[in-house]
């Protein structure tokens, strides 16, 4: 971690349907702590792909940094985590080897073209919601104002989240 700036925590959801998904997530994970301190890792989940309905399952976990990057040089942090582990864009929803989005910053509240936070869709999806409810369930939304659990509760999606156990 650099000098300077404070220590903001940062609430990441990491995701793989393309390749090997695991090892793929394993080295998101380590690009990640270049820039600051993994407080806690969620299992690994086998989730049913949203939208695109035609591509493989996703691995999907969710994770806690202590940082000290602002949230845009974090976001274009996590943009180079994904071209370094070859993600191309031919079109929206397309099979990716890493996506990482940035579901909190602190309760920072953002609406910019390129950055939006909390994360605009997070309350949308389970398999966003699952692994992070498993590390952090009493983290509030500063918006809705509720907490991660009560957003699982709600969520409508009911598309399939199976946590992965040891060695599974
Ligand atoms: P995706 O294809 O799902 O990885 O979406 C990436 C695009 O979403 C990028 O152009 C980002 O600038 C934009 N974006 C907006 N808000 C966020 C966020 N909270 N985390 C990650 N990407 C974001």
């Amino acid at each position: 971690m650099g000098k300077g700036g404070t220590v903001n925590t940062a609430w990441i959801s990491a995701g793989s349907n393309l390749g090997d998904r695991r090892a793929q997530l394993q080295r998101g994970l380590a690009a990640l702590e270049a820039c600051g301190r993994i407080i806690g890792v969620s299992s690994c989940y086998e989730t049913e792909p949203v939208g695109n309905r035609e591509q493989a399952w996703f691995l999907n976990l969710a994770l806690g940094l202590e940082t000290r990057l602002a949230p845009r040089p974090l976001l274009a942090f996590c943009q180079r985590v994904e071209l370094a582990q070859g993600r191309v864009r031919p079109f929206p929803n397309a099979p990716r080897t890493l996506d990482l989005d940035i579901l909190f910053y602190g309760d920072l509240v953002i609406v910019e073209p390129d950055l939006v936070l909390p994360h605009p869709r997070l309350q949308d999806r389970r398999f966003v919601l699952e692994p992070l409810a498993e590390i952090a369930p009493l983290l509030e939304h500063p918006v809705l104002h509720r907490s991660v659990r009560q957003l699982l509760e709600l969520c409508p999606d009911r598309s399939e989240v199976r946590k992965i156990t040891a060695g599974g």
